[in-house]
């Protein structure tokens, strides 16, 4: 069994678990918490793999984290590391009073739900769509098109445009480095 299959099985089986028991601040450290363990690394590991906190499904690389400023955001800090590097977390409220934090990606390899919304936007002339796990279905977050294009685009205008954004919500990601560091391989699956 690969590794990586291995370690898809293992978020699979402490999902749950790791639900309950781990805090956003130990899925994407902060920075003192792991900048040695960064350093162990090699801390060159910008291409870490962000993956689906409930199926595993590689979600994006920490190259795709881009920071979108939002003057909506309720606050916003940049103490987490992802791959050697600092990373803005911005928080956010929705109309219902239920916040986010998220970080924000170039590109994600998320299912889109269109048509765009242009309504409550967290980042003002932008319409947004729900983003959610290719494989399981879990909520991710939210894509972010430019307001004044069609409400319904393509997948792939979406992906070859510059101006368009994720925003991910931490809780929902777990990193891959991170998730490697849990797995004990059982005996039987050695080779
Ligand atoms: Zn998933």
């Amino acid at each position: 069994m690969s590794s990586r299959r291995s370690l898809r099985l293992l978020v699979k089986q402490l999902g749950p678990f790791m639900v309950h028991c781990f805090a956003v601040s130990l899925l994407f450290h902060p920075a003192d918490a792991c900048a040695a363990a960064a350093e162990e690394a090699g801390g060159s590991s910008t291409d870490t793999m962000i993956l689906c906190r409930a199926c595993g499904h590689e979600v994006a690389v920490g190259t795709d984290i881009h920071f979108v400023p939002s003057r909506l955001a309720l606050s916003s800090r940049n103490d987490t590391l992802v791959g050697g590097r600092r990373v803005n977390v911005q928080l956010f409220e929705n109309p219902h009073g239920h916040r986010f934090e998220v970080i924000t990606f170039r590109k994600a390899d998320v299912s889109q739900h269109w048509p765009a919304d242009k309504h409550f936007s967290w980042f003002p002339g932008f319409s947004w769509t729900v983003a959610t796990c290719p494989r399981c279905k879990t909520h991710l977050g939210w894509a972010f098109q430019p307001s004044e294009w069609p409400d319904t685009i393509t997948k792939t205008k979406f992906e070859e445009s510059a101006h368009t954004f994720l925003a991910l919500i931490t809780h929902r990601l777990l990193r891959e480095d991170f998730a490697s560091s849990l797995l004990m391989t059982p005996q039987s699956f050695r080779s």
